[in-house]
C-alpha cells in the first residue's frame, strides 16, 4: 500500500512537471517582463482593477525577490514584484515608481485579456532613458494631444519626452521677454507646411488673431498642466530650444539675431554667435524655459548649422579673432560651450544632436545620436552619454509601408524599428553605462493632422518601448508582433489611430 502511494506520488510529479513543461508561459505585455510565471487560476480581466491590492514599499522586500541579481539604483527604483492571484494583488517595489509601472503591467493585462492567468512577475527596466520626441513646429498640435500620448507612453513604461517646441515654421512656446515670438511666428497663413516653405526657404508669418491664419503655441499655463501630468505617469519632459541653426522664425521675430551682412546673407536659419545681443536673447530665454521644465536637461538642438554667413559677418569674424578659432564649426563649438556653461550655472545639463561633436564637445553634453550610430559610439569612447535615435530605425516620419498616405523617406517598417540593438558594435561592457537609452522622433514636416501623427507613431513606439525596458533575451521578433497586433487592437479602442488605420481585407 505504501509502496502504491509512492508510485502514485511520483507519477503526479512527473505529469506536474509534463504540464508546466507543455505550459510554456507566454504573456501579451510589451514591454515583455524580465520574470514570468505563470501560476494555477485566472481572473476576468474586467474584474482585475477590482481585486484587493496589497502595497509594499520596501527595497529589502524587493532585493529578497531578487535574490543576489545585482541592479544598478535607477533600475531598482522602476522594478516591481508582482503577484496576481484570484483573490488580490500583491505588489512589491522599492519606490512609488515601481509601483506605478506594476499598475501600469496590470492595466494592460486587464485590457489586452478577457481571461487573465494569475502569474507572478518580477520587472526592471534595461536602459534608464526610453524616450519619445514630438515635432510641434512644423505642424502644431495642442495639450490634449500631447497628453493624450504621455498617457499611452506611461502604458508602455515610456519615461521621457522630448517636446521639439521651436523650429524654422512655427515658435510655440510663451516666453514673456520677446513677446513677437509667439504673436508673430507662431501663425502663418498657409496651413501644410509644404505650402508654406517652398525651396527650402521659410514662408512667411502673420499676426495671431488674423482671419483664417494657421498656428498654436503653448502658454504656460499649458505646460504647467502638461507637466503635472507628465509627473503622475513618471516622464520627465525635457525642452529643446534650438541653437544656432533652425532659427528662421526668430530671425523672422527678431531680425537683430541675424548676422549682419547687407542681403541677410546665404543661410537664412542661423543667429549670430559674433553678436553679444544673441547671447543675452538666448540666455533670458532659457531662464524662462528653465523655469517652466524642472528636468535637470535642457535640449539646445545644435544640428544642421550651414554657416555660411558666419564665414561673411564682421561680428562672427571678430568673435573668431578674439576667442583664436580658425573654422566655424569653431565658432558653433564655442557657442555651445559657452551655452553649457550658462545651463551649469543654473543646475541643467545640455543635450544635443550630434552636430554638437563638431568642432570639439562641451564637456558635460550628452549627444543624441541620430546619424546613424557612428556619432554615438565616437561619443562613448569620449566618455560622454549618449541616447541613440538614428533616422534608419526610429525616424517616424519615415514612412512604415510604402502604401501609406504620404509616404517620405526610407521605409521603417515596424519589424525595422524592433531590430535596433542599442549596445551597438564597438561599444564595451566598461562604457555601456554611457548609453542611457533610444528614443523615436516624430518631425512633422508631412505630418499635419493628429490621426495622422499617431499612425506614424504606433505600433512602432511599442517596439522602441520594448527595446529599452525589456531585457534583450527576452526580445523575438514573432513574438512581438503577435503582442503587438493584440495591443494595436486595444489601441484603436481607446481612440487612438494605429496603423493600419483601417481593417485589412
Ligand atoms: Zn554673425
Amino acid at each position: 500500500m505504501f509502496r502504491m502511494k509512492k508510485i502514485f506520488l511520483v507519477l503526479a510529479l512527473v505529469l506536474g512537471w509534463i504540464s508546466t513543461q507543455a505550459q510554456t508561459p507566454q504573456t501579451n505585455l510589451i514591454p515583455a517582463p524580465a520574470v514570468y510565471s505563470l501560476r494555477s487560476g485566472s481572473v476576468s480581466g474586467s474584474k482585475l482593477a477590482c481585486l484587493h491590492e496589497k502595497v509594499r514599499i520596501s527595497e529589502k522586500a524587493l532585493l529578497r525577490r531578487f535574490k543576489g541579481r545585482k541592479l544598478a539604483d535607477w533600475q531598482l527604483k522602476s522594478a516591481y514584484w508582482l503577484e496576481v492571484g484570484k483573490k488580490g494583488v500583491k505588489i512589491v517595489a522599492a519606490d512609488e515608481e515601481g509601483v506605478f509601472y506594476a499598475r501600469q503591467t496590470l492595466k494592460m493585462m486587464a485590457s489586452l485579456d478577457s481571461s487573465v492567468s494569475c502569474c507572478t512577475i518580477l520587472d526592471w527596466p534595461r536602459l534608464r532613458y526610453r524616450g519619445m520626441m514630438l515635432d510641434v513646429s512644423r505642424h502644431f498640435q495642442g495639450k490634449d494631444f500631447v497628453m493624450k500620448q504621455l498617457e499611452m507612453m506611461a502604458l508602455l513604461k515610456m519615461n521621457r519626452f522630448h517636446f521639439h517646441l521651436v523650429d524654422n515654421p512655427g515658435w510655440r512656446l510663451q516666453i514673456d521677454a520677446y513677446p513677437s515670438l509667439t504673436k508673430l511666428t507662431a501663425w502663418r497663413p498657409q496651413a501644410f507646411f509644404w505650402d508654406w516653405e517652398k525651396n527650402e526657404i521659410g514662408g512667411p508669418f502673420v499676426e495671431e488673431g488674423t482671419p483664417g491664419v494657421y498656428g498654436g503655441y503653448f502658454t504656460k499655463q499649458d505646460i504647467a498642466e502638461i507637466l503635472a501630468f507628465a509627473d503622475e505617469r513618471h516622464i520627465e519632459v525635457i525642452p529643446e530650444i534650438e541653437m544656432p541653426g533652425h532659427n528662421y522664425e526668430t530671425r523672422a521675430a527678431y531680425p537683430e539675431l541675424a548676422c549682419s551682412l547687407p542681403s541677410g546673407g546665404k543661410d537664412p536659419w542661423e543667429l549670430c554667435p559674433g553678436k553679444e545681443s544673441t547671447f543675452e536673447f538666448l540666455e533670458k530665454v532659457l531662464l524662462e524655459v528653465f523655469d517652466m521644465f524642472p528636468s535637470r536637461y535642457i535640449h539646445i538642438g545644435g544640428d544642421e548649422a550651414r554657416k555660411n554667413n558666419w564665414k561673411l559677418c564682421p561680428d562672427c569674424q571678430a568673435r573668431m579673432k578674439s576667442e583664436g578659432l580658425e573654422r566655424v564649426e569653431e565658432l558653433q563649438s564655442y557657442m555651445i560651450r559657452r551655452m553649457e556653461r550658462f545651463a551649469h550655472e543654473h543646475g541643467k545639463r545640455i543635450i544635443g544632436w550630434d552636430e554638437i561633436l563638431q568642432g570639439g564637445l562641451a564637456p558635460d553634453a550628452t549627444v543624441m545620436s541620430w546619424h546613424g550610430t557612428e556619432a554615438g559610439l565616437q561619443a562613448v569612447r569620449e566618455g560622454h552619454d549618449v541616447i541613440f535615435t538614428p533616422t534608419h530605425y526610429y525616424y517616424l516620419d519615415y514612412h512604415q509601408d510604402p502604401a501609406q498616405f504620404r509616404p517620405v523617406g526610407r521605409l521603417v517598417s515596424l519589424e525595422k524599428v524592433y531590430s535596433f540593438e542599442p549596445m551597438v558594435e564597438g561599444i564595451s561592457e566598461a562604457d555601456a553605462h554611457h548609453v542611457l537609452g533610444v528614443q523615436g522622433n516624430l518631425w512633422t514636416e508631412h505630418v499635419q493632422d493628429a490621426w495622422h501623427a499617431e499612425m506614424m507613431l504606433y505600433p512602432r513606439v511599442f517596439a522602441i518601448a520594448e527595446t529599452g525596458w525589456s531585457q534583450a533575451e527576452k526580445k523575438e521578433w514573432p513574438d512581438f508582433e503577435r503582442r503587438a497586433s493584440f495591443l494595436s487592437d486595444v489601441a484603436r479602442k481607446w481612440g487612438y489611430t494605429v496603423y493600419p488605420p483601417f481593417p485589412q481585407e
